[in-house]
């Protein structure tokens, strides 16, 4: 991905794309501090793309880091790099970290605070998946804890475990990992929210030991426009099999329904595709 033609904006300016480059020293590299955030522009309008500035600038300071760009600043940057690279429907990927100081200990309060956006063209998360219903694999590593890490924030340092989740279970032929929580509770995917269906009601994990996605949250609120009961509880893994539909929903992920969890299966059934089908009617309206 670095040899390319292209424009990303960074720390202020748009600059080549192969020039847009970080030293070795950058504190982020070393010591995770580093927040980002993944958004889609559809049609030339990137959905909810206010919310994602905000949650990027939250997740900053839960890492004891101050935003340098307001919200509408970061907002105008991604405006900058779309139009910059003439696209109409891509992934935006705004990061913001710690760069290199006076020293390379683990404090790094006078490190400047740096950020970047990259855009590309970006198609379905899960390729081939996404309509065959996804298989996943369950995850030996769990989400952590809230008082063990900050959860809410979409920091790098909780996607370690979800790179080497997703790798085990890509070799196993799933096409992602699902994660429990510490006490065992059903959690999330490695870059997607989970949703179960049972009887027309739906039922996700509750969101207040991981992120509580954009896209989640959109979907509820839809569902429960649309009159349908959600419940948002504790799941338990041995319930699984008392669901008959289940999808994951994420910015790359949008809605994707699951086929395989493990040993369990599921339907690719009506109320699935008629969310997928709504999610996309939205997401361009
Ligand atoms: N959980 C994780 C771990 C994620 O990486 C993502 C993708 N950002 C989500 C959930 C879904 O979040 P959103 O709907 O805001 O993209």
């Amino acid at each position: 991905y670095d040899d390319r033609d292209g424009k990303i904006w960074m720390d202020g300016k748009l600059v080549e794309w192969r020039e847009a480059n970080v030293h070795i020293l950058t504190h982020a590299l070393h010591y995770a501090s580093s927040v980002f955030e993944g958004e889609r522009c559809y049609s030339g309008k990137i959905f909810k793309g206010h919310e994602h500035s905000l949650r990027l600038i939250e997740s900053a300071r839960l890492l004891d880091m101050q935003s340098p760009y307001t919200a509408e600043e970061i907002d105008a940057a991604k405006e900058a790099v779309l139009n910059a690279n003439g696209f109409k429907d891509a992934y935006v990927r705004a990061v913001m970290w710690r760069g290199s100081g006076e020293d390379m200990g683990v404090s790094a309060r006078r490190n400047p605070v740096r950020m970047a956006v990259a855009a590309w063209e970006w198609g379905s998360y899960y390729g081939e998946a996404k309509w065959q219903g996804a298989k996943l694999d369950i995850a030996k590593w769990k989400r952590p804890s809230p008082e063990t890490i900050p959860t809410a924030a979409k920091a790098a340092g909780l996607y370690m475990i979800c790179t080497m989740s997703k790798h085990a279970a890509e070799e196993k032929g799933c096409s992602d990992a699902l994660f429990m929580d510490w006490e065992g509770y059903v959690a999330e995917a490695t870059g997607a929210n989970i949703f179960f269906v049972k009887d027309d009601e739906v039922h996700t994990p509750l969101a207040d030991r991981f992120l509580n996605g954009i896209t989640r949250q959109t979907i509820i609120q839809m569902l429960k426009d649309n009159g349908t009961a959600v419940h948002e509880r504790r799941i338990k893994p041995e319930e699984l099999d008392s669901f008959q539909e289940c999808f994951l929903t994420g910015t790359a992920a949008e809605v994707t329904p699951v086929g395989q969890i493990g040993d369990w299966h599921f339907q690719v059934g009506d109320t699935t595709r008629k969310i997928a089908a709504d999610y996309e009617k939205l997401v361009r309206a």
